[in-house]
């Protein structure tokens, strides 16, 4: 096991580098020669084994190192890896912390008394099991099984898929869908007849302008990314950043905006304008790839740097300074889509004006723009076909988001709730990997569709919120456990990576395939998992493919040439489109089928009210979310959140550095702890800041608990996007309770 200075020592690298910005990884490069040698001495002498991390969905490839009693190491990152050329991020060094951290869940529990009082008796793997088959097979019968959701997010979700499925129920939601990048997977599709999926295909590290409107680069610490934009900034790329924050991205910027909050569709319009009006767009491109040119321009013809000025507060001449910076890189430019892009209400037309800027600056397909990937496919075991579901989640709300392609968590989760006008709600919910009353918006009706079911299943690695509402808990290994499935993903070359274990699984943990199948054979779905051992799939697969385990095991990493040499689209290239025109479409007809608007209009937000500010929350390069506040390492690194609050709003208040208040939102939900304030002009005075994931409030979770604020017990007005279901949660507004009753709000 690393020491834990050790470990500070390396991760600290990590982090130092996203305060300064360029030249990001040279820090670990500068370590000395002798410290270099030493950690190669040490690593030839160690065993080693393959993995591919779990603290964030980039899933970089890495090498798990044992010391000779068998204890973990050290993960370092996989050299011939495209996610992380050979570089973890400081999170996915500390992924051993999952693995060594005490609280995590150690048998398989059951409840014995009202949900959320947190009591449970100790069972064995086949009363835990038995227990859920019994209540799945009843639900079933009495309800039907499509009454049975499942939500996931991470490795384990697949083979909880697959269970669902053969068990005849498709509602399968991942919170990342609705709560993060799927107003974005929408207006990409619309405009470019494809999403952008994970990772994404933008050429970073060949741009010459890099356009961040609330993405954090960095601060999301998405490390083949980081990489890049630290590459792209040594050569010169300019960095503009729309933010009403100084974010690290800002600090290395050209040009930071501090947008006016809940804004961004009208800097957006007004770029689009000027782009046309001052023809700066990529005529041949417009002219040979897209649709609805013209319908575009009468369209944003009003919408001039002057009329966004006074919604934005962003001057003219700014914005058409950063226009014209955006046109002279073209088609080396990147509007960068984001990813969680759930704020108004309106995001989806938000995602599609990023698209068509992209469109007009000739990015999509090409160097510096956003590549062609490929994404390797494996396999797929033959099983029998799943049973066609009887119902889908959709039916729950008739001809409304028929433009969402994957089920929407909060759908689900309002379709558990019964009401009259609808024949039938979820019974069963099992949640895998998800906290879903940190992630789903509105942590009451969270409870409330709890507290309405007949079964709630939650198979974790560690005990959070919502493993303290469920009926029965069962205890998954972690990542460095186990067999998972071999990863692929979109890439600019394709590539695949094992994950195999590197320890026995801890206490009585078991990974997540084993607890899908022996629940199959419980329900009498065997036929679907027809192998014993994720082992012995993964060996079939990988011969398929003209590998191995074996050789997967001594590689950890392969990669196959592409299938076409298509990159980039090439000059004289005739381009099909998967959108109703066969083009880029400008004008969307998908969007004007279905009644919404086919260019983005501007919608004006709700703005504070007095003595309130915008919450606006975010991530820490040192952690993913709640996942990991508790994890023993990374605590160390970032032990709770703080509340940035700007100077001129902390001397209207009095407030002071370091000092803990509370916070109330719009509708007079408290936060259950204090948050203490950090007093910075990188945030406007109109909003207030903090992380997301702390503020935890179970109290099995020794060191995070009572941390902080919780940034979702806040979230309590949503404004649901009407295109594709997504939950916008930036429409919220906090006020300070002070702990001192005699302190005043100055006039
Ligand atoms: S970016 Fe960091 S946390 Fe995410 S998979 Fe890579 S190493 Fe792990």
């Amino acid at each position: 096991m690393a020491n834990r200075r050790e470990f500070i020592k390396i991760s600290l690298y990590g982090a130092g580098i996203l305060a300064a910005g360029a030249g990001t990884y040279k820090v670990i490069k500068a370590l000395s020669k002798e410290e270099e040698e030493e950690i190669k001495k040490l690593a030839i002498d160690l065993k080693r084994t393959p993995t591919y991390c779990e603290v964030c969905f980039w899933k970089c490839a890495g090498w798990v190192y044992k010391n000779p009693d068998g204890s973990i190491w050290k993960i370092i990152g996989n050299e011939d890896d495209q996610n992380c050329n050979g570089r973890l991020c400081p999170r996915g060094t500390g992924g051993i912390g999952m693995y060594y951290d005490g609280d995590r869940l150690k048998t398989p529990l059951i409840r014995t008394e009202a949900r959320g009082k947190q009591v449970f008796r100790e069972a064995s793997w086949d009363e835990a099991l038995t227990y859920i088959s019994e209540k799945m097979q009843k639900i079933a019968k009495e309800h039907g099984p499509e009454c049975i959701a499942l939500f996931t997010h991470g490795s384990g979700g697949k083979y909880f898929g697959d269970l669902l499925k053969a068990f005849g129920s498709t509602n399968i939601a991942a919170p990342s869908y609705a709560q993060c990048r799927g107003p974005r997977e929408v207006g990409f599709m619309a405009t470019f007849g494809e999403g952008l999926e994970s990772p994404e295909p933008t050429d970073i590290r060949d741009t010459k302008c890099l356009v961040l409107i609330g993405s954090h680069i960095g601060e999301n610490m998405h490390n083949g990314q980081v990489q890049e934009m630290s590459d792209a900034i040594d050569k010169g790329a300019v960095i503009i950043t729309v933010d009403p924050r100084f974010s690290t991205a800002a600090g290395k910027s050209k040009y930071w905006l501090p947008i006016k909050p809940a804004t961004d569709m009208a800097l957006l319009l007004s770029w689009i304008h000027i782009i046309i009006s001052e023809e700066l767009y990529d005529k041949n491109y417009v002219e040979k790839h897209t649709y609805g040119f013209d319908q575009l321009k009468e369209a944003v013809k009003s919408y001039t740097p002057e009329w966004a000025y006074g919604i934005t507060t962003i001057k003219p001449d700014i914005i058409r300074k950063t226009a014209k910076e955006m046109a002279d890189a073209s088609p080396a430019v990147i509007v960068h889509p984001g990813r969680h892009v759930t704020w108004y209400g309106d995001d989806t037309q938000r995602s599609r004006a990023i698209a068509i800027l992209n469109a007009l600056l000739g990015s999509w397909g090409r160097r510096g723009g956003f590549f062609r990937p490929e994404t390797f496919e494996m396999p797929t075991y033959p099983h029998p076909d799943f049973p066609e579901p009887v119902r889908t989640w959709r039916d729950a709300f008739p001809g409304k988001y028929v433009l969402a392609d994957l089920a929407l968590a909060n759908g689900i989760c309002d379709a558990t709730i019964p009401v009259t006008t609808r024949d039938c709600s979820f019974k069963g919910w099992i949640v895998n990997g998800t906290n879903l009353i940190e992630t789903l918006p509105n942590q009451k009706q969270t409870i409330e569709a709890i507290q309405n079911l007949d079964l709630l299943a939650v198979v974790d690695t560690m005990p959070m919120e919502i493993t303290g509402w469920a009926d029965v808990i069962l205890p998954e290994c972690t990542y460095l456990e186990r067999y998972d499935s071999i990863r692929t993903g979109p890439a600019r070359t394709p590539q695949i990576a094992l994950r195999m274990p590197a320890v026995e699984p801890s206490n009585n943990s078991k990974p997540a395939y084993w607890i899908a199948r022996q629940l199959a054979l419980k329900l009498g779905l065997e036929k679907y998992f027809p192998h014993e051992n994720l082992e012995d799939l993964l060996d079939w697969q990988l011969k398929e493919t003209g590998s191995s385990l074996e050789e997967m095991k001594r590689i950890g990493v392969k990669t196959f040439p592409r299938s076409a040499d298509d990159l980039y689209f090439s000059d004289d290239e005739e381009v099909e489109f998967y959108t109703n025109t066969g083009k880029i479409e400008l004008y969307s007809t998908s969007f004007l089928n279905e009644g919404f608007d086919p260019v983005p209009t501007y919608t004006a937000h709700p703005e504070p009210p007095e003595g309130f500010y915008r919450l606006i929350y975010g991530r820490a390069p040192m952690h993913t979310f709640s996942r990991t506040s508790n994890n023993p390492y990374l605590f160390d690194l970032m032990d709770e959140n703080l509340l940035w609050v700007n100077p001129k709003v902390a001397k209207q208040w009095y407030l002071k550095n370091g000092q803990e208040v509370f916070l109330e939102n719009q509708d007079g939900v408290r936060s259950q702890f204090p948050i203490k304030v950090r007093i910075t002009e990188r945030i406007r005075w109109d909003s207030v800041y903090m992380v997301h994931g702390f503020g935890h409030a179970d109290k099995k979770l020794s060191r995070t608990y009572g941390r902080g604020a919780s940034d979702a017990k806040l979230i309590t007005n949503v404004m649901l996007d009407p295109i594709m279901g997504g939950t916008g949660m930036r429409g919220n507004f906090v006020t300070f309770i002070l702990d001192k009753a005699e302190t005043e709000v100055a006039s």
